[in-house]
């Protein structure tokens, strides 16, 4: 036992290790035909805008509907997905499925743009550019129907790549979204130098303001600066009518939480959807605060 605590300080091998890493690619070979047997799905959870109350925009969170341990969460796969490039077979598949479905939405009339989360593996796969404009070409969208959520750990790894891939991804259109803000450590570093078009107050700041003064000070700094800097702000995890009603009245754009709604299969969001006037083509994307 005093040697397997020293061997696990160390790394080398030890049963559990062994186990560890026999589980790993056993999940990993059942995760990849998961994604060619069709047993991944995409919930949506809306995102509203606080002062019309009307559901603009929606976040694409994936679930792996597996056969024996039912309906899995992503913290249950995605972490060993983003340990080998499966993470990017998934990546394209959510984005393909994710922008189908707003196209559907779209057709329908109702005015719905779509958020996809970008792990830090993909955001440095030089293919994404190709991806993303193939994707919406092929389901006829415009570039701005679509907002990719990036987290900062996504950035740290390499920055001046990761700078030039965001400046990639906005030439074409597309919408950029800091994802889990404040948790990082050089959230002001990168709001200076990147192009976001909006900020997203990660929930453990939002929960938490709950009535406690330093985190409303916190949650209404994020918001003056996001407009202050022409960016949209979001406030995740509003678990209540208070957290609701208190980032309204602070200002924040758009609300998404279990409060409103928790994510949900398609089917079952469409009548939250608003109807848009006038034709399809018509409908402008949400753009709160022009990029
Ligand atoms: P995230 O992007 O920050 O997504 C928000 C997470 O908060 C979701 O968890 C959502 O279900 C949860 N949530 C929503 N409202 C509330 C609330 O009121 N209270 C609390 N406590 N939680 C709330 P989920 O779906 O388990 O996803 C977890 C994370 O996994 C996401 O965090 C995102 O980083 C990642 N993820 C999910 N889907 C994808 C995907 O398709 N691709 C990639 N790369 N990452 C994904
Ligand atoms: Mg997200
Ligand atoms: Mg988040
Ligand atoms: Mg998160």
């Amino acid at each position: 036992c005093e040697a397997r605590r020293a061997g696990r300080r160390i790394g080398v091998w030890t049963p559990d290790v062994a186990l560890a890493q026999s589980w790993e690619w056993e999940l990993h070979a059942q995760l990849r035909s998961a994604i060619r047997e069709g047993e991944l799905v995409v919930h949506y959870q809306p995102m509203r805008q606080a002062a019309t109350r009307r559901t603009t925009a929606v976040e694409a969170l994936v679930r792996w509907r597996h056969p024996v341990h039912g309906l899995l969460a992503p913290a249950a796969f995605l972490p060993m997905a983003e340990r080998s490039s499966l993470i990017v077979d998934l990546t394209w598949w959510v984005l393909d499925e994710a922008l189908r479905q707003c196209a559907e939405w779209r057709r329908r009339g109702l005015s719905v743009c779509v958020s996809v989360n970008v792990s830090p593996r993909v955001l440095s796969d030089d293919a994404l550019p190709r991806v993303v404009d193939e994707r919406l070409t092929a389901h006829g969208l415009d570039p701005d129907v679509l907002t990719l959520e990036i987290t900062e750990e996504a950035l740290i790894p390499r920055p001046a790549h990761a700078a030039a891939m965001l400046a990639r991804l906005r030439v074409r259109g597309v919408q950029l979204s800091l994802d889990d803000f404040g948790t990082g450590y050089n959230s002001m570093e990168i709001l200076k130098a990147l192009p976001f078009n909006e900020i997203k107050i990660d929930r453990g700041f939002v929960s938490d303001a709950q009535g406690s003064m330093p985190d409303i000070a916190i949650v209404q700094s994020v918001i003056d600066l996001g407009h202050r800097l022409g960016l949209r702000v979001v406030g995740e995890g509003i678990e209540d009518e208070h957290s609701e009603r208190l980032l309204t009245e602070l200002g924040c754009d758009l609300l998404q939480g279990v409060a409103l709604s928790p994510p949900r299969p398609a089917d079952e969001l469409t009548a939250l959807l608003s109807p848009a006037p006038g034709r399809p083509e018509d409908i402008p994307a949400y753009v709160a605060h022009p990029p």
